[in-house]
């Protein structure tokens, strides 16, 4: 049985990823992310695999609003209850009801989202922080939640700062759809509206175009408050060890990684790192390689959209890495074949992993 393993689901240019580890015999999940709404079929055929008597997800994470993570998931919870392909213990999302005062909250999909899980699952809201908000308080330690199984995770962001700006960029949002703050009713109707969510369907299965329209209206958040605002956290259990930072912004990563350094020595030493913003060169720099020493890097991305990731992210990769490195691509794509390429190089001083020829996802057991 495997330990820890992380699937980079094939989600096009956002996450999807699956969790599991063991606990004894038995086999406990993590759920992060929905990827957009074109990579939603995968998804589903991922949840489909769960055997009929144990449907059970220790955690659900919505990391943030942007639509490459968040549309998935709005896709699965369109769903009616009792026909949900997962039966999640917690959710972590934060809404316009965690984000400070209420008129100054919004955001289409996060609304949306909110609606749905209001709607069907309210009691396990943010369950492992008393339905508050998923954050990581100034001046106070680093949230710690221990999962059942013996998964212990630390919260290294979001922040109230980072939470704030997100609010400011919801509520112009909301204003281009004529929603608004906390009006769940609004945003089921809206929800309702757009074919591709399905809601209150049951056989989802089967992918539909989006018009072009649709797809430029999608666009509506500003990526970097919105990045900011991403649930990142450190993952260890069976002395395996994973950061899954989301989009988040490097400075508070770091930030909270130093916390977790001054506390537990020189260097963080982890087995993975789910690489923020997709490879994007605005989320990593030279700091974070002075605070973590790590072997696998997981990139999720097929480079659609803004053909991540960036040279600079894998250079700063290779050269900050103490350990060689080994990079983890879930799509074969132009944007990240040049690295095998590279890898195999005389002198090359990192390795490189991709699904086999024809296939879209790879699957990371520590
Ligand atoms: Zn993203």
């Amino acid at each position: 049985m495997t330990k820890f393993s992380i699937e980079m689901l094939p989600a096009k240019h956002g996450d999807a990823l699956w969790i599991e580890y063991a606990d004894g015999d038995r086999t406990r999940r993590i759920s992060i992310d929905g990827g957009p709404i074109q990579a939603y079929e995968a998804f589903e055929a991922c949840m489909a695999r769960l055997p009929d008597d144990d449907k059970r997800v220790e955690l659900l994470v919505i990391s943030h609003v942007d639509t490459d993570h968040i549309e998935g998931m709005i896709r699965m919870m369109a769903r009616p209850r009792g026909s949900w392909p997962i039966s999640p213990a917690d959710i972590w999302f934060n809404g316009y009801r965690h984000i400070g005062p209420r008129d100054d909250l919004g955001g289409r999909e996060g609304e949306m989202i909110s609606a749905l899980i209001h709607a069907r699952v309210d009691q396990s809201w943010n369950k492992a922080f008393h339905g508050e908000a998923v954050v990581v308080e100034a001046g106070t330690a680093l949230p710690q939640v221990t999962l059942a199984g013996g998964m212990t995770l630390t919260l290294l962001s979001p922040d109230r700062e980072k939470l704030d700006r997100l609010a400011v960029k919801w509520k112009d949002n909301l204003k281009k759809f004529t929603m608004t703050v906390g009006d769940l009713e609004e945003a089921w109707r809206q929800l309702a509206a757009l074919p591709r969510f399905k809601l209150d369907q049951e056989s989802t299965l089967g992918s539909e175009d989006i018009g072009e329209a649709l797809r430029e209206l999608l666009k509506g958040q500003d990526g970097s408050d919105a990045n900011g605002s991403s649930i990142a956290f450190l993952a260890r259990c069976n002395g395996k060890s994973c950061l899954f930072l989301a989009d988040a912004h490097i400075d508070l990563i770091n930030e909270s990684l130093a916390k977790l350094v001054a506390k537990e020595g020189r260097q963080l030493k982890v087995d993975a790192v789910k690489v923020s913003h997709h490879g994007s060169k605005n989320n990593l720099d030279a700091r974070f390689f002075d605070l973590v020493d790590a072997k696998h890097y997981l990139i999720s991305t097929n480079g659609d959209q803004h053909e991540h990731p960036d040279k600079p992210a894998m250079e700063a990769i290779i050269a900050g890495s103490k350990r060689k490195p080994v990079l983890w691509f879930n799509y074969r794509s132009d944007h990240t074949l040049p690295y095998e390429e590279q890898s195999k190089l005389a002198g090359a001083r990192f390795t490189t992993r991709y699904p086999r020829e024809g296939k879209e996802g790879i699957v990371i057991r520590l």
